[in-house]
Parts: structure tokens; C-alpha cells; sequence
């Protein structure tokens, strides 16, 4: 495999990237791990200086240390709120790589083996589809209730991948084309998400509905992959290239205006292409900027091309908006789905009271689930005496996390994509 950037380079790029804190401190109050714990080191300043210290070899690599940097969520609320601009998500990324143990040494060999097995699944398309079929049939003879009544996921390293896995629909073969409906106005491809093929094929069919009844032809690449999310977050910087490397190709093939994604957390990592991997020569020099200027979240590109002329029907309840990092903190996009949710008659909704991580983060659920239950939980305490119907989420990973939580207390309240909800009021 091609090695995208050496030791050296990494040590000197993380040195460079923690050299723009001037250690002001702002970002405290904003860092989820801070506020559980008050201990500097679970600060984004504190994980900063732990990055520069080992960058420049001054400070030896304690277990404790490692468990600073890993239990940082990467949801990059820092980053948001920074005045140096320090690019704290790239400093994570590169960061993580310069780890011994962690996965640009020895790939995925530290991780749970709920999150090895997740990734290696998710990344092939072949083994992805397999699993929906294991895990349907599965269902459907009601084996899995007998496996999870035995504890048997727990028994084989995988209870916590479970746990978050929902009921999953009959396996579906989605056809590469779907025309638009009415006059045309324009074409998208359509950038489906590993973990949403896996699990939530109604966001993905709720998407090509809606898109179509703006009039876009919708295309979906067949040989498209994961957009690389799991690797980036572990540091699994060859894995998360070589992803990039397939998804460029195979979308700039296409040559559509638009790569439109369901999931926050997979635009978030296709925007950044260009940004984490400037230093690839592996592919045309413009390849990678190309493919990733034409990537847009499906809820942004509705609001941009909203037809005037369309007519919703009532969708009657109350939605709890949930913002993903990704979308504050990354895509900067925060209020985007509530101007969607407005245009839907009857349905009223609110915003959660807290602006912090869900604890979903990627594979923190899987990684650090007792801290990622109490973000989600903290979050839920707004839907206390409240008559909730949907939690609506732009993300996967935040809306099978959260699903997991709410069926605790409120087993009534469903965990829904916005893009849902509008395909609803659109006969859906
Ligand atoms: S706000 Fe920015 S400059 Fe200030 S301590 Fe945090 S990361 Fe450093
Ligand atoms: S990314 Fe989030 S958890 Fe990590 S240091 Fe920044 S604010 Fe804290």
C-alpha cells in the first residue's frame, strides 16, 4: 500500500498544527471531556500540549497519555470556537497517527472488536450486504432475540456493535438511476453511506424521493465505499487514503455537479478530502479538491434548490432537533434542517438546550460507552415532560446512538432523518 506520508513528516505537521495555540483557554467551556471531568488533560489546550510534547519526543508515551488523546471525542467544538484558528481536526487526525499501537503502526490493532469488525465489514461492499442479510434472517426466525437473551454478542466481543444496531429492514437492491419527477431540473449523484446501507435503508429511499420531486435525475455509483470516517477518527490515515482514493474516482466518473449525502459525518470527511490529504500525489493534483467541492449535505442542497411551487401535507407531532458536531462544528451549516422542518404543516419542533456532543462521535460509542451513555443521557433530560414524537438527526451514528439511549425512557419516540419527515409530507 502506498504510504501517504512518513513518520517524520507527521511529527513535524503535528508540531506545526499545536504551535498555533497561544493557550488562551477559550475553548474550555465549549469541550465536552472538560466539563465531565474538570481535569486539564481532557482539554482540547491540554491535548494540544500532550501532541507537541510527543511530536517533538519530550515527554515519554504513558498509558495515561494515550488515554488523554483517545478519549477526546473529535467533535471539534474546540475548533469552532478557537480565535488562533488552530485546525484541532487535523491535529487529531495526524496526531493520532504518530501513536505506537494505534493504527498507522499496526492498523486497527488496539480497537474493540466491535469497531474492527464494523470497519471491516462497512469498508466492502460484498461483506456489508452480507451482514444486513445475517442480521435480517436472523430476525425474522427470531434467533437474534434468542442470541441476545443468551448474551451471546457479549460472549463473542461484539455486545456493544449490537446493542446500537436497530431492527433492520429486508436487504434492498437500489438501481443506479432514478429519474426525476415532472420537469427536470438538474442531476445529482448520490453518496449513500456505509452504516446507512447497513442499517437505515428508509433515509436513503426517503432521499431519492424527495430529490426527485425536485425534479433531479439521481444516480448511485455502485462501486462507491465508505467515505473513509472510521479510519480518519482511529488514525488510520493509509485505510482512510486508499477510501478517498476509490470514492474520487468512481464519483468524478460520474461527471455530475453534485455529490449529495445523507449523513453529516460522511460530508464532513468528503469535504475534507483536499484538506487531509493536500500531501497525496497519488491522484491528479486536482482530484481530490474537484471531487470534494462537489459535496453537499442533501438538507443544505434542498434549502438551495427549494422549488416554489411544491406542496407539503401536514406531518402532525413534535421533532427535537438534534445538531451533530459535524454540522456545527464542520459543515457550519447549524440551522439549515430547522428552515427545513418550517416548511412542513403541523409539525412543531424544538431544539435540544444543550449545544454539546451526543457521544456518538464516530466509534466513541463503541470505544468509550459508558461516557458516550452519559453525554446522550445528559441530552435527553429535555424530553422530560414533554410529549415527543421524533427526534430528528442529520447524522447515523448520533441517530442509532440516540435511539439507543431514548428506548430506555421513551420507547415511544422514533429517531428519524429531517429528510424523513419532509419525504412524508411529500406522500412518501
Ligand atoms: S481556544 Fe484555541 S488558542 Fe485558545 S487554548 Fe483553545 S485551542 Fe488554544
Ligand atoms: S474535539 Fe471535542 S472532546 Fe476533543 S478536545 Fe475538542 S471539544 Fe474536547
Amino acid at each position: 500500500m502506498t504510504t501517504p506520508i512518513s513518520e517524520k513528516e507527521h511529527a513535524v505537521l503535528v508540531d506545526k498544527l499545536a504551535s498555533q495555540c497561544v493557550k488562551c483557554a477559550l475553548c474550555l467551556p465549549h469541550c465536552p471531556t472538560y466539563e465531565l471531568t474538570q481535569d486539564e488533560n481532557e482539554s482540547p489546550r491540554g491535548r494540544i500540549a500532550l501532541f507537541q510534547a510527543l511530536a517533538q519526543e519530550k515527554l515519554p508515551l504513558t498509558e495515561k497519555a494515550k488515554s488523554h488523546l483517545d478519549q477526546c471525542l473529535g467533535c471539534r467544538a474546540c475548533e469552532r470556537v478557537c480565535p488562533a484558528h488552530v485546525e484541532y481536526g487535523q491535529l487529531l487526525t495526524l496526531g493520532r497517527a504518530l501513536i505506537p499501537e494505534l493504527p498507522a503502526k499496526a492498523p486497527l490493532k488496539k480497537l474493540s472488536l466491535s469497531t474492527r469488525f464494523l470497519s471491516w465489514v462497512l469498508t466492502q461492499n460484498t461483506m456489508n450486504r452480507a451482514l444486513q442479510w445475517v442480521l435480517w434472517v436472523l430476525q425474522k426466525t427470531g434467533l437474534r432475540n434468542v442470541a441476545h437473551l443468551i448474551k451471546l454478542p457479549s460472549l463473542l466481543g461484539i455486545g456493544t456493535l449490537e446493542s446500537i444496531l436497530p431492527k433492520v429492514p429486508p436487504p434492498l437492491k437500489l438501481l443506479p438511476f432514478y429519474e426525476a419527477l415532472g420537469p427536470k431540473q438538474g442531476s445529482v449523484s448520490l453518496f449513500t453511506g456505509c452504516l446507512s446501507s447497513l442499517c437505515d435503508q428508509e433515509t436513503t429511499l426517503a432521499s431519492i424521493w424527495v430529490l426527485r420531486h425536485l425534479g433531479m435525475d439521481v444516480t448511485i455509483p455502485t462501486n462507491q465505499t465508505c467515505c473513509g470516517a472510521i479510519a480518519t477518527h482511529a488514525g488510520d490515515i493509509q485505510e482512510a487514503h486508499r477510501l478517498a482514493k476509490q470514492n474520487c474516482q468512481v464519483f468524478l466518473d460520474q461527471n455530475i455537479d453534485y455529490v449529495v449525502t445523507t449523513a453529516t459525518g460522511c460530508s464532513a470527511v468528503l469535504q475534507e478530502y483536499a484538506s487531509h490529504f493536500s500531501f497525496s500525489s497519488d491522484l491528479k493534483v486536482n482530484a481530490f479538491p474537484a471531487f470534494s467541492n462537489k459535496v453537499t449535505d442533501i438538507i443544505t442542497f434542498i434549502q438551495n434548490h427549494w422549488p416554489a411551487t411544491l406542496t407539503l401535507s401536514p406531518v402532525k407531532g413534535l421533532a427535537i432537533l438534534h445538531t451533530p458536531c459535524t454540522r456545527r462544528n464542520v459543515l457550519k451549516s447549524p440551522r439549515d434542517p430547522e428552515q427545513l422542518l418550517t416548511k412542513i404543516p403541523q409539525l412543531t419542533y424544538k431544539t435540544f438546550t444543550s449545544p454539546h456532543c451526543c457521544g456518538a462521535a464516530g466509534t466513541y460509542m463503541l470505544e468509550h460507552p459508558l461516557i458516550a451513555e452519559e453525554l446522550a443521557q445528559n441530552l435527553l433530560k429535555d424530553l422530560a415532560n414533554l410529549e415527543v414524537n421524533f427526534i430528528a438527526t442529520t447524522n447515523i451514528g448520533c441517530a442509532l446512538h440516540l435511539n439507543k439511549e431514548v428506548k430506555k425512557r421513551y420507547p415511544q419516540v422514533k429517531v428519524v432523518h429531517p429528510i424523513i419527515l419532509l419525504a412524508k409530507a411529500l406522500g412518501f
